[in-house]
């Protein structure tokens, strides 16, 4: 149970040990017509998505080198290790950032974003990059309120990384306007590792075209080029595409509101049974993250803790990262969850606690009743 790579369904699993095919066969373009087609509607949106061999992270270094060039000024979010990773790759092509900052497990200040875009007169933001859902600190940012603030300043492309937010809650491309949303296929998507995708507005390709960062293998006119017919630039993870059309199809049958609802429910099961168990926390409790939940285990040993769950009950959790290693650990409940998983892990935190002498059976029979609250 940790935020990626999350677990993979078994007729996904089947569907990677397929033969490849050959990826400029009749076949596979069908595929690619099918998968762009039902990405689209995951995205909620008419806009382009592309399909990247690489992990989250090439999405987003995408997105930033073929839509700005050198020594733009872009505003970046950060409240956390993801945000801190998009200042990097900010800086490393020689934009000039401005961080707006937030103390990690807690969500950035939107009004902050309205103010730097309305005093920017001179129209010299050319980007706004940030995190939807920060998975170091198990905190959603307001991603609707500041795309607001980035449409009408009218000339600042959004740069959003949707990694742990697509296909957990809802993000509306379209509706919120969006120009570029990054996200990797071992996330909410149920597939291995290996595959990102990126929604590019007409905005964001209008960028392009004066866009001076050096680029080849990212160059994302490459992908839309062959992606009119239904193909790629270079050789794909034919395998992945394979997964990613029956994870995409199991999506579909779901429906996006059902999965919306089911990461709610795991959320709210978990968040309240974490304070059942007379733990805290980590995040603000009015902007928690869909997908994965940072506990803060005070004087215990987080790392310790999450070790012993390893051991003994085969659950693994994700530590903290940076100076909140051993402090927090984080329960991931993203793509292929059940409800099942979610009493599990509960159960073997509590037990967990009990051996260590902080709380009795009691809180943890407890904190089971209240999640069962929330997964009825
Ligand atoms: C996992 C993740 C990424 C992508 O990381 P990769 O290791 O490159 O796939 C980006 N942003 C967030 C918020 C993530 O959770």
């Amino acid at each position: 149970m940790i935020p990626g790579p999350t677990p993979v369904p078994e007729k996904v699993l089947q569907a990677l040990s397929k033969h490849p095919i050959g990826h400029r066969s009749k076949e596979f373009q069908d595929l690619v017509e099918s998968t762009t087609k039902n990405l689209r509607w995951l995205h909620q949106t008419h806009n382009d998505v592309l399909t990247i061999t690489g992990s989250g992270t090439a999405a987003m270094e995408a997105g930033i080198i073929n839509t700005l060039s050198k020594g733009d000024k872009v505003i970046c979010g950060e409240n956390g290790k993801f945000g801190e990773r998009w200042v990097k790759v900010a800086e490393e092509f020689g934009l000039e950032v401005i961080k707006i900052e937030s103390e990690w497990g807690t969500p950035l200040n939107p009004e902050k974003f309205k103010k730097l875009l309305e005093e920017d007169k001179q129209k010299e933001i050319k980007a706004v990059i940030l995190t939807h859902s920060e998975t170091s600190t198990g905190v959603i940012n307001d991603l609707e309120s500041i795309s607001s603030y980035i449409r009408a300043h009218n000339t600042a492309l959004s740069i959003v990384d949707c990694v742990t937010s697509l296909g957990a809650c809802n993000v509306p491309v379209d509706e919120w306007q969006l120009d570029i949303v990054a996200s990797g296929s071992q996330k909410g998507y149920m597939i291995p590792p290996g595959l990102s995708f990126v929604a590019m507005s007409q905005k964001a390709w209008e960028a392009t075209e004066k866009s001076n960062l050096p680029k080849f293998y990212l160059n994302l006119k490459s992908y839309r080029k062959s992606l009119i017919s239904n193909s790629n630039p270079y050789t794909p993870a034919i395998n992945l595409v394979f997964a990613l059309e029956e994870a995409l199809n199991m999506m579909r049958e779901e429906g996006l509101d059902n999965i919306f609802l089911r990461h709610k429910k795991h959320k709210l099961a978990v968040s309240n049974a974490v304070k059942a168990l007379n733990l805290k926390l980590f995040a603000d409790e009015r902007h928690l993250s869909p997908s994965i939940t940072a506990i803060d285990t005070g004087e215990i040993d987080a790392e310790e803790f999450r070790k012993t769950i390893k051991n003994k009950f085969d659950i693994l959790l994700a530590g903290g990262q940076d100076h909140l290693k051993g402090k927090i650990f984080r329960v991931g409940h993203l793509g292929y969850v059940n409800d099942r998983d979610i009493i599990t892990v509960i159960s073997a935190i509590g037990k967990t606690l009990i051996d260590l002498g902080k709380i009795t059976s009691k809180e943890v029979g407890e904190a089971l009743v209240e999640a069962s609250k929330y997964l009825e």
